[in-house]
């Protein structure tokens, strides 16, 4: 098997607790370099910019850009303008006209870009998206509810604009949601809650519809301590799927079908190798255009003020 070096730009929580320890494991990828402004990665030279990386490595073919998405396309660009692979942590951007224009780029260059979504490869979602493909849906209902000092701690940009705040988890479950139904969904309406003094919202409620009048919600808060919930529920003329625990597990008619360990991010190191060796790209934006859409449609609701 081709082993690709790669650098890792961004060493953060996500940097540190799946994209290390998965290229670790892939016999695909060798961690040959790091970019960071604070930290050091044992073993492997560290970069103060990416410029600097790629001024001093050429002999580096992929990176994987794990900083906030704001500060993404210009790393994404330099990358692929220097002829490497990249791969972008969800959201793929700040915006949407970026990341168009990072698939331009790639495709101009004969690059891989690779937009990840790591809920997609949750364990049980292929066997939903299966279960769904021959089935009438007559309902949609997402339950996204996690504790955000819990899971980002001192992150000052996901209150930034562009940082998305609820949507940064809640744009997993809408990737899961535009993978696995048969068929486009739309929003129709939103209420978006904005803490006094943040430029991001702390939880939101979103109503889609389909061609067929399904009656889909999502919902989506980041107050939530103690348990934490990751629920997608789809009524059907057959029978209810729920996936739980963020798409590890799956359930129909309440039955417990199918469950499985976390390997996400060993999945989309051995599709971003794949899509390396066919030489394409894969950079789906449907989730990142639901949240656009609800930012553009959605009612602003002042919520109180919320400290991290
Ligand atoms: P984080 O802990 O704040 O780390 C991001 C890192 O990016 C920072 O440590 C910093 O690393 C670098 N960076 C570069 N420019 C930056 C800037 N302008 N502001 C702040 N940091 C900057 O964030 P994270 O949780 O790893 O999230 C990064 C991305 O991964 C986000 O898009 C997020 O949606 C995604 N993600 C996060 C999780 C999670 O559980 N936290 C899960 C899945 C996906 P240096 O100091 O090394 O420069």
């Amino acid at each position: 098997m081709t082993v690709t070096d790669i650098a890792i730009v961004g060493v953060g929580k996500i940097a540190r607790d799946q994209h290390l320890p998965s290229i670790g494991r892939s016999d695909a990828f060798r961690l040959a370099a790091a970019v960071s402004r604070n930290a050091k990665v044992d073993g492997v030279e560290t970069f103060e910019t990416i410029d600097a990386l790629l001024a001093a490595r050429p002999d580096i073919a992929a990176v994987a850009l794990c900083m906030p998405p704001q500060s993404r396309f210009a790393a994404a660009w330099a990358a692929l303008s220097a002829g490497k692979h990249v791969m972008l942590e969800k959201p793929p951007g700040a915006t949407i006209a970026e990341v168009q224009a990072l698939t331009r780029l790639a495709e101009d260059k004969n690059l891989t870009l690779f937009a990840t979504w790591h809920s997609r490869f949750a364990h049980a979602v292929p066997e939903a998206k299966a279960w769904l493909a021959s089935r009438s849906i007559t309902s949609v209902s997402i339950v996204w509810k996690e504790d955000v000092r819990r899971w980002h701690p001192g992150q000052e940009w996901i209150w930034q604009p562009g940082g998305l705040g609820v949507f940064d988890p809640g744009i997993n479950a809408l990737s899961i949601l535009t993978e696995i139904m048969p068929h486009p969904v739309h929003v129709i309406a939103a209420e978006l809650d904005f803490p006094e003094g943040r430029d991001a919202p702390i939880a939101a409620r979103i109503d889609f519809a389909d061609h067929q009048g399904a009656a889909m919600t999502a919902d989506f808060d980041w107050r939530q301590t103690g348990p934490q919930t990751w629920d997608i529920t789809i009524e059907t003329d057959a029978g209810t799927l729920k996936l739980s625990s963020g798409g590890a597990e799956l359930a129909i008619d309440g039955k417990l079908v199918s469950k499985g360990e976390d390997r996400e991010y060993d999945g989309l190191y051995a599709r971003f190798a794949d899509l390396i060796a066919r030489g394409e790209s894969e950079a789906d934006i449907a989730p990142l255009i639901h949240v656009a859409d609800a930012f553009m449609f959605g009612r602003r609701v002042v919520a109180d003020r919320f400290d991290m």
